[in-house]
């Protein structure tokens, strides 16, 4: 099998596993408790915000663990609203994850309302366009992704934090898809809060993470014990909170050779480009991730295509979210002014410092004989979708 997915998410690391294991048998005790035994419980998750709070270049106690990348989002959105509660307003971008567009929408029948900041062709947003859409006094937060999880395109992240700041508005970016795949520091980014998730870093599924700067009032979304300092109520995953401590540490020391991941994907997608044609690269050639690549093959449809790819044994996503059987084109093409057609026929290839050169080659054959076969089926164009992956 070839693991061309790493946005959806990522192996988990042996060191990872291993750092994990003692607080899944022998070391069990909860952490609140005031013995020595629990006391290594409680160890294991000062150690993993140490080394959470090292990668983002931020201080430990700026650190709030949480399930999920979900999660932090959620929570920071939650927090805003709670800290200002005269501010009924939220402003984010047209490609924001779903667990940032569809909690703004939830909140509308609770009164609140969200503007939605366009994208241009190449998936970014404009900062004139955004200073625009925010009202001060009224703006509870603005809420900007670090990188999409389907194109890889980096937000202006820096400088969308500055404007909110000079408009006196909170700023949260949702970092899921960038963390462990291009340097942050999250006090230089001018961010109040920041959210990760460790199974996208090659931690363990069920564990994230939101940053919150140090000042920035918080309130928290689950309330009950007194755990993360009053922040995230709730008994500690410990295991899995010394899983992401030992990702990001992993993390620290692989973005200095992000390179040779940069370089999987360049050959990946010159190789690409050359053994099938009619394909497009979307987002930004310039701003984007270093492992991702978003391509769009003309009169294919990307259901079938998956289908091919999956009997071949190379993982990957379609752009295209299923639901109840009906394949949607994904948001964030159609936010980037791509048609119904060219969103259907995009997949996204993901890699990670677990793939390799051989790899590629494999994947770039597979990826042109599947094209190959179904344009020799329907010259036309594409047919009824046969299955479409997940998106996430
Ligand atoms: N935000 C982005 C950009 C993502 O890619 C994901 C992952 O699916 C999430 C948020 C949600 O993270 P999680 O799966 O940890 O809830």
């Amino acid at each position: 099998m070839i693991y061309f997915d790493n946005n959806a998410t990522t192996q988990v690391a042996p060191e990872v596993v291993a750092e994990m294991l003692p607080y899944f048998s022998e070391l069990y005790g909860n952490p609140s408790a005031g013995y020595r035994f629990a006391r290594e419980s409680k160890k294991a998750i000062d150690l993993a915000r140490d080394r959470v709070a090292a990668l983002l270049g931020a201080d430990p106690s700026e650190i709030v663990f949480t399930s999920c990348g979900t999660e932090s989002n959620n929570a920071a959105v939650a927090s805003a609203l709670r800290v200002f509660p005269e501010r009924k307003h939220l402003v984010t971008s047209a490609v924001e994850h779903s667990a940032i567009l569809k909690y703004c929408a939830s909140l509308e029948d609770l009164g609140y309302e969200t503007t939605i900041v366009p994208v241009d062709s190449g998936g970014r947003i404009d900062l004139d366009e955004l200073r625009a859409a925010i009202r001060p006094e009224e703006t509870a937060l603005v809420s900007l992704m670090w990188a999409n999880n389907e194109t890889g395109v980096l937000s202006p992240v820096a400088e969308a934090a500055e404007i909110a700041a000079e408009m006196g508005v909170l700023f949260h970016t949702d970092a899921v898809n960038a963390m462990g795949k291009v340097p942050i520091d999250a006090p230089a980014c001018g961010a109040h809060f920041l959210s990760l998730s460790g199974h996208k870093f090659h931690a363990p599924k069920g564990v994230g993470a939101l940053y919150v700067k140090s000042g920035v009032r918080f309130r928290p979304l689950l309330i009950g014990g007194g755990q993360e300092d009053q922040r995230r109520a709730g008994t500690e995953a410990v295991a899995q909170l010394a899983g992401l401590g030992k990702a990001a540490e992993l993390a620290r020391h692989a973005l200095l050779d992000w390179q040779s991941v940069r370089h999987l994907r360049d050959d990946f997608e010159q190789k690409l480009l050359s053994a099938v044609d009619r394909v497009e690269l979307n987002g930004s050639p310039v701003h984007r991730l270093p492992n991702t690549t978003h391509a769009s093959f003309e009169g294919v449809d990307a259901g079938d295509l998956l289908v091919l790819m999956d009997e071949a044994e190379l993982c990957c996503s379609s752009g295209s979210a299923c639901s109840t059987g009906a394949v949607k084109p994904s948001h964030v093409m159609l936010a980037m002014g791509h048609s119904e057609a060219r969103a259907k026929s995009s997949l996204r290839f993901s890699v990670s410092r677990y793939n390799t050169a051989a790899e590629v080659d494999t994947a770039v054959e597979i990826v042109a004989a599947a094209v190959a076969k179904l344009r020799a089926l329907r010259p036309g164009g594409s047919g009824p979708v046969v299955r479409a992956g997940n998106r996430s």
